[in-house]
């Protein structure tokens, strides 16, 4: 049906804002400031910059039905692999809005901010004690941010030991970061396979080992969802050969309260709280990626950190010993995300920690377990906290994983990770996470079953048309990214 506004129900069709522009149009009603000196030194405003002119609530409802058009883990069900979109507790919210919070500044004096530096000090106790490291710094900014801390770490520590070493293991499944992270620290990334089980190949491992290697990079679980069962003897082959063992903890949501990565011999690992400990993430942040350290790394950590000083606690700057390889950023951290993480630990306690890793990992094998067979698991066993699918079902129907994946929109429900691990053909990586029901696995595993029917029936160009009942369809997947349009001139609307 068309309709003569062409909106479509209470969806929109509308246009930029700025194809809204109407010259003059103004939200707000100001006199021109008259007999006021500007102190911008001849760096005022020469004239117009080009804003549309538009009304107050032209721009509101504007930029609230743009809101609506995004989805998110409050809007449903978003088993995107490896993102860990769990619920987000509001009382992490409440907590983070308390105005002792929301309103300190990095620059108050220490005497007027001794419960925010408590509180890192107190998150930053739980977190070396989950996970059995003695040491962490609190302030990267994200996952890929803690990876570089991790290995600039390293870095001063094999410096200091006056043994440059020049390469850094990756496992072929990794994350992108990993490889990306070594590579802006200059060191060389050797790519290791993996086995027909989906784990690291020990065998390969041994081989490319040797005197210049600074460290693996290892994910567990990995990305293709399962444990590395022969992690110990990895850190020991990793160790034996003088380098140092970086765990990608990203998925530590599978493992949180069952599993100490320090006792698994690991020397650094980042913990992207975002993940592990809820608080809202996607869209490009916040995140936070604090790195827990062994103890011969501890020395190296970055500035700053806090201590707990007499009665109360101190931030410090300065490094006596010249040791810490500096400051990675301005500040402590991201303080809104400490909060929010240490609302969620405190309220779920030991048990409810060590239950949110059960949970995951009984949802990820319940929802693996209902799609076997009509989907190809790409590795034998049980799973940890997401699960894995080839696209060998989907041999000859012409209907690809990216097609399954955009028909998903329809049903309602934001398509899983597709395509990663690179190590799976057509993957599709699901990570229900632990915080929904059963209901809601259930129609999400019916509505997988049913789309994998309707394309082995022969509906590939249905397929290739999905999605059909999105506000937009199929976008230039690559567009956006190869012709960015920064500026927007009415030409520019037209590429
Ligand atoms: C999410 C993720 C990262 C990167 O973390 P960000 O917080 O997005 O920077 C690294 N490794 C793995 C395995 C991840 O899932």
């Amino acid at each position: 049906m068309t309709t003569t506004s062409g909106h479509r129900g209470l969806v929109m069709d509308e246009p930029l804002l700025f194809e809204q522009d109407a010259p003059g149009r103004c939200g707000v009603d100001l006199d021109a400031p008259q007999g006021r000196p500007l102190k911008l030194g001849g760096l005022e405003r020469q004239g117009a910059i080009g804003l549309p002119g538009l009304a107050e609530p032209q721009v509101v409802r504007h930029f609230t039905r743009l809101s609506q058009k995004n989805f998110a883990i409050d809007a449903g069900f978003y088993p995107l692999g490896s993102c860990t979109m769990k619920h987000n507790p509001r009382l992490n919210e409440k907590a983070v809005r308390m105005a002792g919070f929301a309103m300190a500044h990095p620059l108050q004096p220490e005497s007027s901010v001794q419960g925010a530096l408590e509180l890192i000090a107190t998150l930053a106790h739980w977190l070396t004690t989950l996970t059995g490291m003695p040491g962490v710094a609190m302030s990267p900014a994200a996952g890929a941010h803690g990876e570089l801390a991790g290995l600039m770490t390293i870095r001063a520590a094999l410096t200091a030991r006056g043994d440059a070493r020049k390469k850094v293991l990756v496992p072929e499944s990794a994350h992108g970061t990993n490889p990306a992270t070594a590579t802006l620290c200059d060191y060389a990334v050797e790519s290791i396979p993996a086995n027909e089980r989906g784990r690291i190949d020990i065998e390969a491992l041994k081989e490319a080992l040797d005197g210049d290697v600074a460290a693996l990079m290892l994910t567990n679980p990995n990305t293709c969802g399962l444990f590395e069962d022969e992690i110990v003897e990895v850190a020991r082959l990793v160790h034996e050969a003088g380098a140092f063992f970086y765990g990608d903890g990203a998925n530590f949501n599978a493992i949180v309260g069952r599993v100490r990565p320090g006792d698994l011999g690991i020397d650094a690992m980042h913990i992207n709280l975002h993940k592990t400990f809820s608080t809202p993430h996607g869209g490009g942040g916040p995140g936070s990626g604090p790195v827990v350290l062994a103890q011969s790394l501890v020395p190296f950590a970055p500035l700053p950190y806090v201590v707990a000083d007499g009665d109360g606690f101190r931030m410090v700057e300065h490094d006596p010993s010249g040791r810490s390889f500096g400051r990675l950023r301005a500040f402590h951290g991201q303080m809104g995300m400490f909060v929010r993480a240490l609302a969620y630990m405190m309220s779920h306690g030991a048990d409810g920690l060590r239950q949110v890793a059960e949970d995951a990992v009984l949802n990820a094998n319940y929802v693996m377990a209902r799609l076997k067979g009509a989907y190809h698991p790409s590795f034998d066993g049980p799973c940890m906290h997401e699960c894995l699918f080839d696209d060998r079902t989907l041999k000859d129907t012409g209907v690809s994983t990216l097609d399954l994946a955009k028909a998903l929109i329809d049903e309602g429900f934001h398509p899983m990770t597709m395509y990663f691990p690179l190590v799976v053909h057509g993957a599709m990586l699901i990570e229900p996470t632990e915080t929904e029901s059963k209901a809601t696995l259930d129609l999400f595993c019916d509505t997988m079953l049913a789309l994998m029917e309707r394309a082995q029936a022969g509906n590939a160009d249905w397929f290739h048309e999905s999605p059909h009942l999105a506000p937009w369809r199929r976008l230039d997947e690559t567009a956006a990214a190869r012709h960015p349009v920064l500026t927007w001139t009415p030409e520019a609307k037209l590429l």
